[in-house]
């Protein structure tokens, strides 16, 4: 077994360093650089992570509604 410095892609399973990883901030999901997703300055592991952070908001009472 090697991988004392080594990661996995959660995503394509490709063993990587773990330096070479991207670590998604909205789910934690490990990710290689060709998986990840750059958007708004940091990197995802999907697009969908990315426009999650984007419209993450700071706890907010008023919840509008999704376009009903
Ligand atoms: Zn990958
Ligand atoms: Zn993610």
């Amino acid at each position: 077994m090697l991988g004392h410095a080594g990661g996995r892609c959660d995503k394509c399973g490709g063993e990587q360093p773990t330096w070479e990883l991207i670590k998604c901030p909205i789910c934690g999901q490990n990710t290689c650089h060709k998986c990840a997703t750059f958007a708004y300055g940091r990197y995802f592991c999907s697009t969908l992570c990315g426009q999650y952070f984007f419209h993450a908001e700071p706890e907010d009472d008023e919840k509008e509604p999704d376009e009903a």
